[in-house]
């Protein structure tokens, strides 16, 4: 043990005495002097008997369990029962028995946004000042957990205060199209409302792209087609009876388009951090919107005057959609009547916590493995985040518990992390990743995201850097579907969702991370690490739904979960499997498992599809693909060199230090596409490949955007953008490549 202390404590230095030492016995391994131990323990590799013990010990039941405390009461950032679930998350990992090395509260003053409990937000039908409709404040309960106190009302966070009485209108998703569309349709929007429904558009934007056109108010629903399958009915079709949300359940959100707190961009918002004025605030609604329930939207579409609203706009209600003339018909009984919005929405700087936990490296303390979720919920948040809490709970006792029995320490340092205040806008990690950005960019190898475990019971779903793809499918290899012994994870995922891939053949299909739906953000985007973000999902040949039903509403709770979305909690058991065994693997492997010929496969499909869709137009206006095909080539080039390098070379017993010297080109060549200057105006995205996008052609998004912007401009200097964005990807491109070529080979 003193021995094991010592040897951590000198890591660093005894890393360099180590390649010669070894060097030395490996000189002398035909004579029958043993190495020593310390020399055995640099050698430490993944070890499958481990990971086969990890993946025996995870317990359903103790998931379950963990959802049930987790789920006790609603916890919203920063409220009282936020506050239970830090003191539950220090618990368990300050847990003698089943903790970690250590766990500790940072905190962040953050700049929030809720309703007034005082003055709840309204929305009203009202001819003059008679109110005629009104729309409900709260969701309906079906039990207990509705009616506690802590339910925040729908609300809109971020949303302005503010008053907005007009005519309604129906637009759709509140895509600027859409908002086109109806303007030209109705000749004027000025002074309208506008009822959306969720989805095409983010939400923030539904305001941001309605206000250009005159319009003074949002109203936001989710519509049956999009959400139940079309199902509507609670009296036997929706929740209590069904996975479906009930008429009167209303998705909250963060309506902000930026990650992050918005008072202090760039820098952790710590108390006293110099913080922009509340009015240079961006990327908010201008006007009032508020989020409501589908039997309320129903009671207004169906009213409305005007035209029929286009084919693609309709949806379940047992009604034509129409335009709005504005407003109601004039057999309706809202006849002549506005739409009023009360919001009092008020922004609040308060004190959020992220949770730390550690297990420390034996070999490589000073690399991290960061593992992390989100901790605050919009309600009881079972799915969201809960279930992606109660998993990682379960990796911690596991490892904990053989952590504190001395039978295992892993060659990395382990890092977890639950965030707060994610609903807000990823802030609690984002804060993180701002405060400790030189030290989390030297050393971290790789982030996994667990956020929702389960949002169905068919199918895993990956998104990641595809440098991780390897990883993934070796652990979904090696992990078996519930109910199953013999059908693993990995087949029942290619059955599910597939593609093919020139070198690979038929594999699951893993998605890339390119936008910004959760903590992995400001790993990926904005530090450059390696992410993957990990989950139980649907099978989409059975449910529309754009997400699990009862997403962000009252009707998200324990009851939910354990009779409709994982009943025996075996899918959450699946990927707390599967998401602790890439853990393993990351955490103790001598060599990372990361691949980065499967990066070159992603560049060149970037590749094949930008050349498809832009080369001729660019070549049109004077602008060369061809340093892009080079720099690509490079890149393949540079990948098979190093793949052969580590194939070739016995790097495990040899050579500690050119293991090292391999990991660490491995572990920064995500890094190596970031470009702080690429994208001034997207907050936070500096990863020049997997940057947020607004076109739909699936390709390099500096390049994909600025193209399709100059194509409909055809003016000089957007084509002048598109070739910068080239240049940019391209010199990204062929600077990592050389970060993979020998240290010695020519610059
Ligand atoms: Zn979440």
């Amino acid at each position: 043990m003193l021995k094991k202390l010592l040897l951590f404590a000198l890591a660093g230095v005894a890393l360099f005495t180590i390649g010669i030492l070894i060097g030395h016995f490996a000189i002398k391994k035909n004579s029958s002097s043993p190495l020593p131990e310390w020399v055995q323990e640099v050698a430490q590799d993944v070890d499958e008997n481990l990971i086969e013990k990890f993946i025996a010990q995870v317990d359903n039941a103790q998931i379950e369990e963990n959802l049930k405390v987790l789920t006790q009461v609603p916890h919203m950032a920063t409220t009282a029962g936020d506050e239970a679930t830090v003191e539950y998350m220090l618990k368990r990992w300050q847990d003698r028995d089943t903790g970690l090395d250590a766990a500790w509260r940072e905190d962040y003053r953050v700049y929030l946004s809720f309703p007034d409990k005082d003055k709840p937000n309204n929305v009203t039908v009202v001819r003059g000042s008679d109110v005629v409709g009104s729309i409900r404040e709260k969701e309906k309960a079906y039990r207990t957990e509705q009616d506690d106190p802590e339910v925040v009302q729908p609300y809109a966070a971020y949303g302005p205060a503010g008053h907005a009485k007009g005519k309604l209108v129906y637009a759709n998703q509140g895509k600027v199209s859409d908002y086109e569309h109806l303007n030209r349709a109705l000749g004027n929007l000025t002074g309208t409302i506008a009822i959306v429904r969720y989805g095409g558009a983010g939400r923030a934007d539904k305001g941001i792209n309605a206000a250009p056109f005159g319009v003074i108010g949002v109203l936001v629903y989710t519509d049956p087609y999009d959400i139940n399958d079309g199902k509507m009915s609670d009296e036997n079709e929706t929740y209590p009876h069904s996975w479906y949300l009930p008429p009167s359940g209303v998705e909250r959100g963060s309506y902000k388009t930026n990650f992050g707190d918005q008072l202090t961009p760039y820098l952790a918002a710590k108390k006293d951090t110099y913080r922009i004025d509340e009015k240079d605030i961006t990327g908010v609604s201008p006007i009032p919107i508020q989020p409501i329930g589908f039997e309320d939207a129903q009671m207004l579409i169906c009213e409305l005057d005007g035209s029929e609203a286009p084919e693609t706009w309709q949806g379940s209600f047992p009604c034509k959609y129409n335009l709005g003339g504005p407003g109601f018909k004039n057999t309706s009984h809202f006849k002549d009547c506005d739409v009023q919005l009360d919001v009092y929405n008020k922004a609040e700087l308060k004190d959020s916590a992220n949770v730390m936990g550690v297990i420390w490296g034996s070999v490589e303390p000073d690399r991290y493995v960061i593992y992390g979720n989100h901790r605050d919920s919009w309600v009881h948040g079972a799915v969201d985040p809960s279930s992606g809490t109660a998993v990682m709970l379960e990796i911690t006792r596991i490892l904990g518990q053989m952590v504190k029995t001395g039978t295992w320490r892993p060659r990395r340092t382990l890092i977890f992390g639950s965030w707060g205040a994610e609903e807000f806008g990823l802030i609690g990690s984002a804060e993180y990743a701002e405060e400790y950005i030189s030290k989390l960019s030297q050393r971290t190898v790789a982030y996994i995201n667990v956020d929702i475990s389960v949002f169905a019971n068919a199918t895993l779903r990956a998104s990641a850097s595809p440098i991780a793809q390897d990883v993934i499918f070796t652990a979904s290899k090696q992990v078996k579907i519930p109910g199953s012994d013999t059908v693993s994870v990995y087949n029942n995922w290619m059955q599910h969702s597939n593609r093919t891939s020139p070198t690979h053949g038929l594999i699951p299909n893993m998605g890339y991370l390119t936008g910004a739906g959760s903590d992995y953000a400001a790993f990926m985007h904005y530090l450059g690490i390696s992410s993957m973000d990990i989950a139980y999902t649907y099978d989409r040949s059975k449910t529309r739904a754009r997400i699990y039903p009862t997403y962000h509403t009252a009707y998200d709770t324990f009851d939910y979960v354990s009779r409709f979305i994982d009943p025996g909690f075996t899918s959450h058991q699946t990927v707390a499997r599967t998401a602790g065994n890439v853990l393993l693997r990351l955490g103790d492997s001598i060599l990372l498992p990361f691949k980065c010929s499967d990066y070159a496969e992603s560049l060149e499909q970037y590749l094949r599809v930008a050349m498809e869709n832009f080369e001729a137009e660019l070549k049109t206006n004077g602008i060369s693909m061809e340093p892009l095909k080079e720099a690509v080539k490079s890149f393949r080039t540079a990948a098979t060199s190093l793949e052969q390098t580590i194939s070739s070379s016995d790097v495990v017993s040899n050579s500690p230090l050119k293991a090292r010297r391999i990991n660490d080109q491995l572990m920064l060549l995500d890094r190596a596409f970031l470009n702080p200057l690429a994208f001034p105006d997207k907050y936070g995205f500096r990863h020049v490949i997997w940057a947020s996008r607004s076109s739909s052609v699936a390709s390099f998004p500096g390049l994909a955007d600025a193209v399709v912007k100059a194509r409909t401009s055809g003016l000089k200097q957007d084509w002048s953008q598109a070739h910068k964005h080239l240049s940019i990807v391209t010199q990204a491109i062929s600077g990592a490549a050389h970060t993979l070529t020998e240290a010695h080979a020519a610059l």
